[in-house]
């Protein structure tokens, strides 16, 4: 399909707390963005919640203002891709459009208890089927929960009058003016209802959590056109041609198409994601998910999050005052040559991949007169570096090969953080010119679906580094220290416990 000069493809990038939109040109360039955040809801320690509508108001204003910014008119848009936060979960009235509940958010814990007991009795089906470990963290606890919860929802389920969707069905849903409920693959694999060899719904696991079939949308590739915006949106039908979870959306925006190929995302926390191939490796600590689907063949990877990475900077800014504003953190850390002895463990949430440990919490050891603030700011950065080491640690024993590790996110701007992590990776870190990688995975799924870019082959040769990390330092060194990472991580654990035996949390 042919394509003038002058048109772009649209990612809609909804994440935890702002919908982005971003324009990009064929190049890719970024030509236009909006962003509009919304309220996070708390109703209880624990609970997170967001109201549907505010993410639909801010995604349509996001949308707005990335036209405006970019001086371009809907006309101009040859194809919109969606990403989203994943594992969100919203059930809606099929006749009325309206939320049935608030959106429960991938972080809510609420169905903790539903998950012990899916974990005691049938952990090993839903890791064999979904690739996850039962987690409060998946849609499908959450949609059993608000069946229970809500008042007369069981039945008006039953009778067919509800539909779910994690937020990208939500959106195409309203942006096709309630004509298409779909998925793509990888945001289904994050439900824990989805069969990830045969790639559908799994009738066992909906039963054992009691979900009508009726509720799901159905899941799709990942590359095609599912539908088109109503007119009464924006005035113009764009086809809405690509969808797929945020982290999956970096790895392709990373053009990690090759197995083997990684990335890591470092934000608040990391999520690093591994390119597996075609057929879906089992880990023992890692998750495995669909990383996306074009035509009839579905790409999977492993994946290892962090929970705290880059939040342990803003902690030592905030919480600590060591430091007056981010970018500080590399000038002080580069004060010193090492940490010397100091080990900074950021268990502030518990440890997530491998250690998955909700009873961790964070430790600064090896203190002595002698550590000064640049210790801490040094052991910071290297507490980031080994976490990610773990996980790729772990990915190895499955018998994958890795052999350099992209990287994007607000933390990757840091020099001497990404030269920490090459040097304990033992690993080549490469950092992107376009840092968008989300929306240019979600912007790619798209332009693939219309003809606006035509390859895979293409999107590699596009992709361009913009800084290149070495690895420097030696093995024994890199292994000795990683050694003692692993002492300190082994103190942190289950701490949480101890103090509770004491009655003191
Ligand atoms: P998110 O999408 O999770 O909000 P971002 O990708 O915007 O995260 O990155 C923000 C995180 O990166 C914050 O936790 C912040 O502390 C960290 N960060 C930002 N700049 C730096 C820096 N120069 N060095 C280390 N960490 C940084």
């Amino acid at each position: 399909m042919p394509h003038e000069n002058n048109c772009y493809i649209m990612a809609l990038d909804e994440g935890t707390t702002s919908a982005r939109a971003v324009i990009f040109s064929r190049e890719p360039s970024v030509v236009g963005l909006g962003q509009h955040g919304f309220p996070q809801i708390y109703p209880r320690p624990g609970w997170v919640e967001h109201s549907p509508d505010d993410i639909w108001a801010a995604q349509l204003a996001a949308i707005k203002d990335a036209l405006k910014s970019a001086h371009l008119s809907p006309e101009d848009i040859a194809a919109i891709g969606v990403t989203n936060q994943r594992e969100t979960t919203i059930l809606w009235d099929k006749a009325t459009g309206k939320p049935v509940y608030n959106a429960i958010v991938w972080q809510c814990r609420r169905t903790a208890e539903i998950v012990d007991d899916l974990k005691r009795e049938y952990g090993d089906v839903f890791k064999d089927r979904t690739g996850l470990i039962p987690d409060s963290y998946f849609s499908g606890p959450k949609i059993k929960w608000l069946l229970d919860n809500v008042a007369g929802l069981r039945e008006r389920a039953l009778r067919g009058e509800i539909l779910f969707g994690t937020v990208d069905s939500f959106l195409i849903w309203r942006l096709t003016g309630g004509r298409v409920h779909i998925t793509d693959y990888s945001n289904a694999s994050r439900t824990l209802l989805f069969n990830i060899h045969k790639l559908c719904w799994d009738y066992d696991l909906l039963d054992i959590l009691g979900i009508p079939e009726s509720l799901l949308p159905e899941p799709k590739p990942s590359s095609q056109i599912y539908g088109y915006t109503d007119p009464e949106l924006f005035g113009a039908s764009i086809p809405i041609a690509g969808n797929l979870g945020d982290q999956q959306a970096a790895l392709f925006g990373q053009a990690a198409f090759d197995e083997g190929m990684a990335k890591c995302t470092y934000g608040t926390g990391s999520f690093l994601l591994i390119n597996i191939g075609g057929c879906p490796r089992k880990s023992r600590d890692l998750l495995t998910t669909v990383a996306w689907c074009i035509g009839e063949k579905a790409t999977y990877a492993l994946e290892g999050s962090i929970f705290i990475s880059g939040a342990a900077i803003q902690w030592l800014k905030e919480s600590l005052g060591l430091i007056n504003d981010l970018f500080e953190i590399e000038v002080l850390a580069s004060t010193v040559k090492g940490s010397e002895g100091v080990f900074f463990v950021p268990a502030f949430v518990g440890l997530g991949a491998p250690y998955w440990d909700q009873y961790a919490r964070g430790l600064i050891i090896g203190l002595t007169r002698g550590t000064s603030r640049a210790h801490i700011a040094r052991a910071a950065l290297e507490a980031i570096a080994y976490l990610t080491c773990d996980i790729i640690e772990s990915a190895k024993e499955t018998g994958v090969k890795i052999s350099e590790l992209r990287v994007d996110g607000g933390a990757s701007k840091n020099n001497l953080l990404m030269q920490i992590q090459a040097d304990i990776l033992g690993l080549r870190i490469i950092r992107p010119r376009i840092l968008e990688t989300t929306s240019l995975g979600a912007a790619y799924m798209a332009g693939l679906a219309v003809g606006y870019w035509n390859s895979l082959s293409e999107i590699s040769s596009m992709w361009m580094a913009e800084k290149i990390f070495e690895p420097s330092m030696d093995r024994y060194d890199r292994d000795k220290l990683h050694r003692v990472w692993k002492e300190a991580v082994k103190r942190s654990l289950s701490w949480a416990k101890v103090l509770k035996e004491a009655g003191l949390e």
